[in-house]
């Protein structure tokens, strides 16, 4: 029997965002839009709507549902941004934030599944405005530099200063940050100059490479 893709997305938005205080309308919406199951391996796609990471491939998991969504909403898009997605992955998160914002930089260190990304966004229709590169994104993307949102879906043991230097003013700035295990999600919020951070929950990543991430 195929699963009803539709009604696990719409029970997913009311179980687990809702229920957590998910309330961006917008947000709600492009998650209902997007379908999910596209994005991860058919032998894994009954998983796609589950409260947890599932495995992509090399090792790595597309993040949790609730995780991936808090991430969006914690960056306060309005529609006319540019954003940079760090650790494209499966291309989800990507998607997301294209539906969120006016245009997406998607920087992946898998060439294999910054391919893999591109081909899902392909099919999903939603690689209008996304833009995969296969790069290092510890150090940001100076290429399409400055950013007014940045979203890092991998943990850091600190806040790599290049995306500090990539992010507008104002501009927001979601990542983990912590330990290899565990860590803390850090709205990072310039504005008029100054940086402030908050801790929006705690969480389980996996790890940032790179430069500016873990050697
Ligand atoms: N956002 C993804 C989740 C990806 S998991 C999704 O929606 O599916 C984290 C990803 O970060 C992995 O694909 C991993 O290869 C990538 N990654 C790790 N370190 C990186 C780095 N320094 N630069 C770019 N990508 C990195």
């Amino acid at each position: 029997m195929i699963p009803d893709w539709a009604s696990e997305r719409a029970s997913m938005v009311e179980c687990q965002f809702r229920a957590r205080g998910i309330r961006d309308p917008r947000v709600l919406q492009a998650v209902l839009e997007i379908p999910r199951e596209e994005f991860i391996p058919l032998e894994s796609r009954v998983f796609s709507y589950q409260d947890e990471p599932v495995q992509i491939g090399y090792g790595q998991t597309i993040s949790q549902p609730y995780m991936a969504t808090l991430m969006a909403e914690c960056l306060e898009l309005k529609g006319t941004e540019r954003v940079l997605d760090v650790g494209a992955g499966s291309g989800y998160q990507a998607a997301l934030l294209g539906a969120l914002a006016a245009e997406v930089v998607s920087i992946e260190l898998v060439p294999a599944l910054a391919e893999q990304a591109r081909r899902n966004l392909r099919k999903t229709g939603r690689a209008h405005n996304v833009t995969v590169i296969v790069g290092d994104g510890s150090e940001g993307c100076a290429e399409f530099a400055p950013y007014d949102g940045i979203s890092v879906a991998a943990g850091a043991p600190e806040v790599p200063f290049k995306l500090l230097e990539q992010l507008k003013d104002p501009g927001r700035l979601v990542i983990p940050i912590g330990s290899m295990d565990d860590q803390e999600l850090r709205v990072v919020v310039k504005s008029g100059g100054r940086i402030e951070a908050r801790v929006a929950t705690y969480c389980r990543f996996v790890p940032l490479r790179g430069q500016q991430g873990w050697k």
